[in-house]
């Protein structure tokens, strides 16, 4: 779909996958305007396809375009979109235990213009493939890795906007984790260095011993993961206690030492939730053992996957049928 100033949003195509024209001028290829979105489409026991709170990811598209002076798309359109391209791949809709059709709905800005100003052109698209697991191995614990010195976002930046610039921002780190024998890195807060924010691609929960759940409130610099407001959801549905504040890295290694942190775990589309097993930064590791995963991870974990493939009931009316049993 294609947008300018002048038309709006127009000329919508369904096309087969391949490589797409592109001016060598265009906006997006030297300043960077781009915005993405990741959800999944699931094949249910009964033949049935959908998707998760696909308006939620609209929403946050539109909050992203925002950011970068890129053009809202109509929510209906967006969700549209994604429903015509689920219907013609439908045959590549897997389905079984952690199964699904990853869809990568993203738009850049392609004004073919060197000046450094919002671009008056821009193209939205959906792309999709079939995706496994997030990590290879089923669900196990990972380690994750403290960045002492790189930041990926600051106050006032694009910390909560999915662009790819902050994932750019976020590769140094992300191999400074592998180095180090860890999956995932963890970002703190760049004014304080204790602050967590979030990690590379998830957001983060602690679970206290008497069932309260902490998570770093939205403080501009955290995407605001759909995951994790359904998380939200769930645990208070179930009677815990949700603190969305600042949590500290202080806070964790002191709550993990005394016992009074039992769990933490990290969770997005594409990993649903991950036990946390390990913190590791240069000065210190906290291991949670053979403790990890916890009991109130795996439970979260089981009822949020249940109500993807149907095993559970979507009280919350979170999915959206695409193709009917
Ligand atoms: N934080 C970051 C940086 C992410 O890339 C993601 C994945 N989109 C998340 C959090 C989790 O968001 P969601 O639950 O909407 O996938």
């Amino acid at each position: 779909i294609t947008w300018t100033r002048e038309a709006g949003w127009h000329d919508a195509e369904v096309l087969p996958y391949g490589p797409i024209p592109m001016d060598p001028a265009s906006s997006v290829l030297h300043y960077g305007q781009e915005i993405f979105e990741g959800l999944k489409a699931y094949r249910r026991a009964d033949g049935s396809i959908v998707t998760f709170r696909p308006e939620a990811n609209a929403r946050r598209l539109n909050q992203s375009a925002t950011r970068l002076a890129l053009p809202e798309i109509p929510e209906d359109l967006f969700v549209q979109a994604v429903h015509e391209l689920v219907t013609a791949d439908r045959d590549w809709v897997p389905s079984g235990f952690d199964q699904s059709l990853y869809l990568r709905p993203f738009m850049i800005a392609d004004e073919s213009f060197l000046g450094v100003r919002a671009a008056q052109r821009a193209r939205f698209m959906v792309i999709a493939s079939p995706a496994g697991p997030y990590f290879s191995g089923g669900v196990k614990p990972v380690s994750i890795w403290l960045s002492q010195t790189l930041a990926r976002a600051g106050h006032g930046g694009t910390g909560a906007a999915k662009c790819g610039g902050n994932y750019a921002a976020s590769l140094a780190p992300q191999n400074e984790a592998a180095e180090n024998g860890c999956q995932q890195v963890l970002f703190t807060d760049t004014a304080t260095e204790d602050t967590i924010d979030e990690l590379g691609g998830m957001n983060m929960f602690l679970v206290r011993a008497d069932g309260t759940l902490l998570t770093p409130k939205l403080n501009g610099n955290i995407l605001d993961g759909i995951t994790r407001r359904s998380l939200i959801q769930l645990a208070k549905d179930r009677g815990h206690s949700v603190e969305e504040r600042a949590v500290t890295v202080s806070e964790w290694r002191a709550g993990v030492a005394d016992g009074s942190i039992i769990e933490a775990f990290a969770c997005g589309t594409a990993a649903v939730i991950t036990p946390i097993g390990q913190l590791k930064s240069t000065d210190f590791t906290i291991d949670f053992g053979d403790k990890a995963p916890g009991e109130l991870t795996m439970s979260l974990r089981e009822e949020l996957t249940g109500i993807q493939t149907g095993a559970r009931e979507d009280r919350h009316n979170w999915l959206d049928v695409i193709v009917a049993a």
